[in-house]
């Protein structure tokens, strides 16, 4: 059972809290940077990149989050969360991003059409497809070559790995499927116990 941050600003939260509930961990609400010192593990959710983004400046959390990344804590990011772990998008003239992942990332990238789907996606080292639940989800234009892509829909990267951070441009807490709660939980488990 492990103590994971959950992202408080604005987005999924609550889904995240139960889907961890779900799974036997202890979801705790992330407002300041005090309690992020608290946590295994962070989980930055789907919402509105933006406003989360104006928010944990706002919160004096930008800092706070990226030393938690430096210290190899686990980080999962899903939908906004890929978009505010990653460094802004190909043709953007600045990253006003987290810039922690070796990502670009096009925002609202399936288009109008395609606000929200569903697709079962292969995923490395899953057996079987991942049925997963996009809303005006993002993807990974581009990664550096320490990226482990996981998974590509329509060609376009859509979930990827960069050491103690995971990034998905779905919802996994909208399924009962655990299994990419597992991996990043897995995380966790594999960091070293250090010793001074
Ligand atoms: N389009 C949103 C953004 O870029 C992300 C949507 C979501 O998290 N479901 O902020």
């Amino acid at each position: 059972k492990y103590r994971i941050g959950i992202l408080g600003m604005q987005g999924a939260t609550e889904e995240h809290a139960s889907h961890l509930q779900q799974a036997g961990h202890e979801p705790i609400l992330i407002k300041n940077r005090e309690l992020l010192e608290t946590v295994d593990a962070l989980i930055i959710p789907g919402g509105e990149s933006t406003a989360i983004w104006r928010l944990m400046k706002k919160n004096n959390l930008v800092d706070a989050v990226k030393q938690f990344a430096q210290s190899k804590k686990p980080i999962f990011g899903t939908c906004a969360g890929l978009v505010l772990l990653g460094k802004g998008q190909v043709d953007a003239e600045q990253s006003v991003h987290l810039g922690l992942m070796d990502v670009q990332v096009k925002r609202n990238g399936f288009g109008r059409q395609r606000d929200s789907f569903e697709a079962n996606l292969d995923v490395n080292g899953m057996k079987e497809p991942y049925p997963a639940v996009f809303i005006r989800a993002p993807y990974i234009e581009s990664a550096g070559e320490r990226v482990e892509v996981l998974a590509a829909y329509d060609d376009k990267i859509v979930a990827a790995k960069e050491e103690n951070l995971i990034v998905a441009a779905f919802h996994p807490e909208l399924t009962d499927d655990n299994r990419f709660l597992e991996l990043f939980l897995s995380l966790v488990e594999e960091k070293p116990v250090l010793t001074v």
